[in-house]
């Protein structure tokens, strides 16, 4: 069945493994994110005994259905004060930024004679989550311990992602110090330092890495072998365990310009076309409904992708090696925000490899 995700287990779980050693030599524990891939299980399988020493999500949902897999559990996305009555039954560790939501977990915690454990998020600069106020995070800090049914076991902070601000060895330290602060302050241990995600490994490779991180939460790196921070390429991991395979569903010779006046497209855009003669066109059985488009790469580098609408990708194959006939299949790349939405796509068949 087609469009399909094909995804090469054993190739993600080769990444994984390489970042355990890769992060293993810098007192750094993994842990595996896995809301790109929506944690299908049968990815967390593979993984779970690679050495990586948590497995982290945005979503509940995503956890719950892991429960079953025997490693600590991560919750993302600080978390919303209707969820804490579910958060205390799948998740072990939270991170939170709220001093209402932690109160309501201490109570849900208590409901289910439970010591919730939870880490509080430093916003080092990238301006999405976490205390920016120093002052703020330590009168947190004086509440949080207060409370009988949570336990503070660390600091966390997270980079890249809204103001898209780079981990450096300087950003990175304040964390390590502000846990040391806490620890001499409160006289308790900050063994959970977690400094980041995919976006953080340049520092390993660069040896700026500073002492006393113990924890990076990667989804990226594992799943498509990329740090973040540039984009680049991890050496000695696969870029390519998922794929996307599309069915040809029209080809004709069509002109490359269409005939008539131009008013919108389908999404109320008014489009540009450049004459290029008479071109070999495809259709595929994909569009915008199904994944996000802007973000695949055809594997045939000859092939460009002309445009889509909600269930339509036309493809120009002129240029191409190969002779396509309809029926046949095109394959492409994915980068984050295809694979999410692709993982994510009822529309989408997951076909599992290796
Ligand atoms: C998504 C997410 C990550 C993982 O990011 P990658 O770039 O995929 O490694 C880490 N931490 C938090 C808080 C996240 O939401």
């Amino acid at each position: 069945m087609y469009p399909r995700l094909e995804i090469d287990i054993q190739k993600i779980r080769h990444n994984a493994k390489l970042l355990v050693d890769k992060c293993k030599k810098e007192n750094i524990q993994i842990a595996a994110v896995t809301k790109v891939y929506c944690a299908f299980p049968e990815i967390v399988e593979a993984i779970k005994d690679t050495g990586i020493k948590y497995i982290a999500d945005s979503r509940i949902q995503n956890l719950k259905k892991l429960k079953h897999i025997n490693l600590p559990k991560i919750l993302l996305r600080i978390p919303m004060m209707s969820e804490v009555e579910e958060l205390v039954r799948y998740v072990d560790i939270s991170l939170n930024s709220e001093i209402d939501v932690i109160r309501k977990i201490d109570q849900e915690a208590k409901k289910i004679n439970k010591v919730q454990k939870i880490a509080l998020m430093v916003d080092l600069g990238d301006l999405r989550e976490g205390y920016f106020n120093e002052e703020e995070l330590f009168d947190c800090i004086e509440q949080v311990l207060k409370l009988e049914n949570i336990k503070l076991v660390g600091v966390g902070t997270n980079l890249t992602c809204y103001g898209a601000i780079i981990p450096s060895k300087e950003n990175t330290q304040k964390l390590v110090d502000i846990a040391k602060k806490i620890e001499k302050r409160y006289k308790i241990d900050i063994d959970f330092i977690s400094a980041g995600n995919s976006s953080s490994l340049h520092l390993i490779d660069k040896n700026q890495m500073p002492q006393g991180v113990s924890n990076l939460r990667l989804g990226e790196a594992i799943a498509l072998g990329r740090e973040t921070a540039y984009g680049d390429k991890i050496e000695g991991a696969y870029q390519d365990a998922f794929k996307l395979i599309c069915e040809i569903v029209e080809l004709k010779e069509k002109p490359s310009v269409p005939i008539g006046e131009i008013g919108m497209d389908a999404f109320g855009n008014k489009p540009v076309y450049e004459d290029r003669g008479i071109r070999k066109r495809a259709i595929i059985g994909i569009g915008k409904q199904d994944i996000n488009i802007s973000a695949i790469t055809p594997i045939d580098t000859k092939i460009d992708i002309l445009g889509a609408s909600s269930d339509h990708l036309i493809l120009d194959v002129t240029e191409s090696d190969i002779n396509y006939k309809v029926g046949d299949k095109v394959e492409f790349n994915l980068e984050y925000g295809a694979l999410m939405s692709a993982a994510t796509s009822e529309y989408v068949y997951k076909v599992f490899k290796g």
